[in-house]
C-alpha cells in the first residue's frame, strides 16, 4: 500500500473579503516555502473570492474549492452555482454535504427553528447527486459525514455515518471513490472548541475506511483519504494525525489566519 499524502483543507465558511483572500494567499505562499515534506493544501473559499484564491493557488501550492454546488450545469436556479462555473473560477475541489449545508450546526442556531431551517437543505440524496456531478465535471468532491451530539448519545453515530456514506456514494465507482476525500466531522465538535478524542476519531475514521472496503474493496479503502474535522488546531493536530486512518484535517476556525493554519500544514507534511 503506497503512503497517502496528508491533506490540510481550509474551510473559510462565510468569512473574508476579496482583498483579505488575496493577502492570505500571498502569506500562504511564503508559509509553504518554509515547510519541508509533502502535504496537499486545499482552500474552500466563498464563491465571491474563488477567482482571487485561484490566482494565488499556484504560488501557494494549493487546490481551490467551492463550499457547495448545484448539480445542473446552468438554468433557472437563482442563487445556485454549478460545477462548470466552479471550474471556470479555477476550482479543483468542492465540499459536499458539510453539516452546515445539511442544516446541522455544531453551535445551535435557534434562529433557524421551523421553516427557516429548510434554508440549509442538503440530504444524503442531494449529496449523492452532487458527488456524482462533481466527479463527472472534473472536480474532486470532499464528502462530509458525521453525527450530532443527540445521535452520539443515542449510540447511533456508527450506523448514521455508515448510512451517510452508503447513500452519498451510491453509484460512484471504486476508481472515483479512491480519488475522493471523505471528511469525518462530528457535528458537536464543529466550531465548538470540543475536539473529538483522537482514539475515538481514529475509531470512526477506521470505520469509514472499513465501510468503503465493504462497499468497494480493500485497495479503494486504502487509497481514499479520510480527514477529521472539528475544532482542529495547532495544539491537537499532531495527536490526531498520528492515527493510522486520519489522513489530514478539514479546518474551519483555525484556517482563517495563516499563522494558525501553518502548523496544521506542517503537521500534515510531517505525518
Ligand atoms: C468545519 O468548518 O468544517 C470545521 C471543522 O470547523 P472548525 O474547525 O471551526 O470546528
Amino acid at each position: 500500500m503506497s503512503k497517502r499524502v496528508a491533506v490540510a483543507a481550509a474551510n473559510w465558511k462565510m468569512n473574508k473579503t476579496i482583498a483579505e483572500a488575496k493577502a492570505y494567499m500571498a502569506e500562504l505562499a511564503e508559509a509553504r516555502a518554509d515547510i519541508a515534506g509533502e502535504a496537499e493544501v486545499i482552500i474552500f473559499a466563498p464563491f465571491t473570492m474563488l477567482m482571487k484564491v485561484a490566482r494565488g493557488a499556484e504560488a501557494a501550492k494549493a487546490g481551490v474549492g467551492g463550499q457547495d454546488m448545484y448539480w445542473k450545469a446552468s438554468g433557472a436556479y437563482t442563487g445556485e452555482v454549478s460545477v462548470p462555473m466552479l471550474k471556470d473560477a479555477g476550482c479543483t475541489h468542492v465540499l459536499v454535504g458539510h453539516s452546515e449545508r445539511r442544516g446541522r450546526f455544531g453551535v445551535p442556531e435557534p434562529e433557524l427553528a421551523g421553516d427557516l431551517g429548510k434554508v440549509f437543505g442538503d440530504t444524503d440524496a442531494s449529496c449523492n447527486i452532487k458527488v456524482k456531478v462533481a466527479l463527472e465535471g472534473g472536480l474532486i468532491p470532499c464528502l462530509c459525514v458525521g453525527e450530532t451530539l443527540a445521535e452520539r448519545e443515542a449510540g447511533q453515530a456508527d450506523p448514521i455515518i455508515a448510512a451517510q456514506l452508503e447513500a452519498g456514494l451510491k453509484d460512484v465507482s471504486a476508481e472515483q471513490v479512491a480519488g475522493m476525500l471523505l471528511a469525518y466531522e462530528p457535528v458537536w465538535s464543529i466550531g465548538t472548541g470540543k475536539v473529538c478524542d483522537p482514539d475515538e476519531a481514529q475509531r470512526i475514521c477506521g470505520m469509514i475506511r472499513a465501510t468503503v472496503a465493504k462497499l468497494y474493496d480493500q485497495p479503494t479503502a486504502d487509497a481514499v483519504r479520510v480527514l477529521y474535522g472539528g475544532s482542529m488546531k495547532a495544539d491537537n493536530v499532531v495527536g490526531l494525525l498520528a492515527k493510522a486512518d486520519i489522513d489530514g484535517g478539514l479546518v474551519g476556525g483555525a484556517s482563517l489566519k495563516v499563522a494558525d493554519f501553518k502548523p496544521i500544514i506542517a503537521a500534515c507534511a510531517a505525518s
